[in-house]
């Protein structure tokens, strides 16, 4: 049913530094924020979050499509999500093997023993992305 003054969809548009990766009409999003993953329908209350390492994905329909996004910020309003994101990548051009390479380099320098000049918390944030990664490259391999 709709009600007046209410958004049956929002748009959807994904920034990064380089490019405009996503400009859509989507009936929903979860998105990964500070507090959390959470979900934005149409309607929902105006926000400001900002946006972790972690996998967003966006319904049209029946349809979900997901992708690789990590650090910036999350504007949402009723009838529209805006996403400034430093890195964002659909599943689909994810490049598994490098994922898979940078694994293996964050999993060396997080295993003891420690190198004396080892930046954990670089370390911690590329074993992330490259972990989500991963993960978002397998979701286009199951909707295939
Ligand atoms: P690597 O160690 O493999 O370079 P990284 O985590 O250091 O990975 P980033 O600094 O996050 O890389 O990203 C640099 C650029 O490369 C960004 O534009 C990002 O979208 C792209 N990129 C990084 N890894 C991948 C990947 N596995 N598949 C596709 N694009 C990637």
């Amino acid at each position: 049913m709709a009600f007046p003054g209410i958004p049956t969809s929002l748009t959807l548009e994904i920034v990064t530094p380089d490019r405009a990766l996503v400009t859509e009409q989507v009936d929903e999003v979860e998105l990964p924020g500070s507090g959390g993953y959470f979900g934005v329908l149409p309607g929902h209350a105006p926000l400001l979050a900002s946006l972790q390492v972690g996998e967003l994905w966006y319904r049209k329909g029946q349809e979900k499509y997901y992708l690789a996004v990590a650090f910036g910020f999350v504007e949402v309003l009723p009838d529209k999500v805006t996403v400034l994101a430093q890195i964002a990548e659909r599943a689909e051009d994810i490049d598994q093997r490098r994922a898979e390479k940078a694994k293996a380099r964050a999993e060396e320098r997080l295993t003891p023993p420690h190198k004396p000049d080892l930046d954990f918390e670089r370390a911690r944030v590329a074993m992330m992305k490259s972990l989500i990664r991963l993960q978002v490259a397998s979701r286009a391999r199951t909707r295939a």
